[in-house]
């Protein structure tokens, strides 16, 4: 079976052996107090930084997932108003929580048909924090690379926070241009899902302390303290933290990484595009997502190719939201390989004659 759903999506053929060797070093029964966790914590977060080129100044924080990160950013950096940015179902889902959360959000839903326009946003100096998505998983679209440049330029008083659960560790990003990125491990990093990692600014970190809001076990200041010691509030998943440590030893610097999926990205637009019966689910080359491809046919259609394509265990991933029956998404991950990616490109040019 290979499988190119976006999350949980393939993990690296290397998890195996990695999960057995965390098995065989005692590592998953060591107490997450000890020196032998902190050790693995700090080279863990020390090899993040080195290959995602992570400014040296900034935090790295485990938490379990993107979504707790929702709630972090909203209880522990905002208090009272908040501004989001969004074109689909992920950057929706954030803005309700923070807005759940007691925060007073200004939400701006832009056209996934069309790049995002800075002059169209309202926002003022109330706003303590922008949120936005970078790589919008449900309909496959992505910020342009120099819109968040553009973004801090504008507004350099706001905290932003992005959103990169399905872009992270597959594209490059400039992690200068944000105070707050979070992602979950299971999609770009090919890990196994239940775990996420966030990054903070300086300046992320100082407007903690100065809020230090510690009503949760998972309030940003009481983060801080912990990871002071290169430690978390709770007990992490210390198996992911291993595996996220094995598998950043062995993959290439974001650079080539991101060079690999872009020129993967750049193929399968070509290749969709001859396929008869299916459409790019966005037309526009300008907000295409190099991570994740969606696209989009008749009812009959999508349902047809989706059984195939599992008649010949390979798993397409679902349509999400108001796309869910009409299209078909592809990660484009770099966990996938090579091989898989043409046995997908042999099942439509099968299908087709
Ligand atoms: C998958 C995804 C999430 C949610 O991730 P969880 O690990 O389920 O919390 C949030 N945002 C985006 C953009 C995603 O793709």
């Amino acid at each position: 079976m290979i499988t190119f759903y976006p999350g949980p999506s393939k993990v690296y053929p290397q998890i195996g052996k990695y999960t057995q060797q965390a098995v065989e070093k005692g590592i998953l029964s060591q107490n997450h107090r000890s020196s032998a966790f902190v050790e693995l914590s700090s080279q863990t977060i020390s090899l993040l930084k080195q290959k995602l080129t992570i400014p040296p100044d900034y935090w790295v924080f485990y938490t379990s997932s993107a979504t707790e990160c929702w709630e972090i950013i909203a209880q522990s950096l905002i208090q009272k108003q908040s501004y989001h940015v969004y074109n689909g179902a992920f950057g929706e889902k954030w803005a309700k929580r923070t807005q759940e959360l007691g925060i007073n959000t200004t939400q701006y839903a832009f056209d996934p048909a069309t790049s995002l326009d800075i002059l169209q946003l309202t926002i003022n100096p109330a706003h303590e924090l922008i949120a936005i998505t970078h790589n919008e998983t449900s309909n496959a679209t992505a910020l342009s690379s120099t819109f968040l440049r553009d973004l801090r330029q504008s507004f350099p008083a706001q905290l932003i926070a992005v959103d990169a659960t399905s872009s992270l560790g597959g594209v490059q990003l400039d992690i200068s241009q944000a105070d707050v990125w979070y992602a979950s491990v299971q999609k770009c990093l090919g890990l196994p899902a239940g775990m996420a990692i966030m990054l903070c600014s300086p300046k992320a970190i100082e407007h903690a302390l100065a809020i230090n809001e510690r009503n949760h076990y998972n309030s940003l200041a009481l983060m801080i303290e912990k990871m002071q010691d290169w430690q978390t509030t709770y007990t992490p998943n210390i198996l992911n933290i291993y595996l996220l440590n094995q598998v950043l030893q062995q993959v290439p610097s974001i650079e080539k990484v991101d060079k690999m999926v872009k020129q993967r990205a750049q193929a399968y637009y070509s290749f969709f595009e001859k396929i008869e019966g299916l459409q790019l689910l966005n037309e526009n080359p300008a907000v295409r997502s190099a991570t994740v491809i969606s696209l989009k046919g008749s009812l009959n259609r999508i349902a047809h190719i989706k059984d195939l394509a599992k008649q010949k265990n390979i798993i397409l991933g679902n349509g999400y939201g108001k796309w869910k029956d009409t299209t078909f998404r592809i990660a484009n991950f770099p966990a996938i390989e090579d091989f898989e990616i043409e046995l997908l490109k042999d099942f439509f040019n099968t299908m087709m004659s």
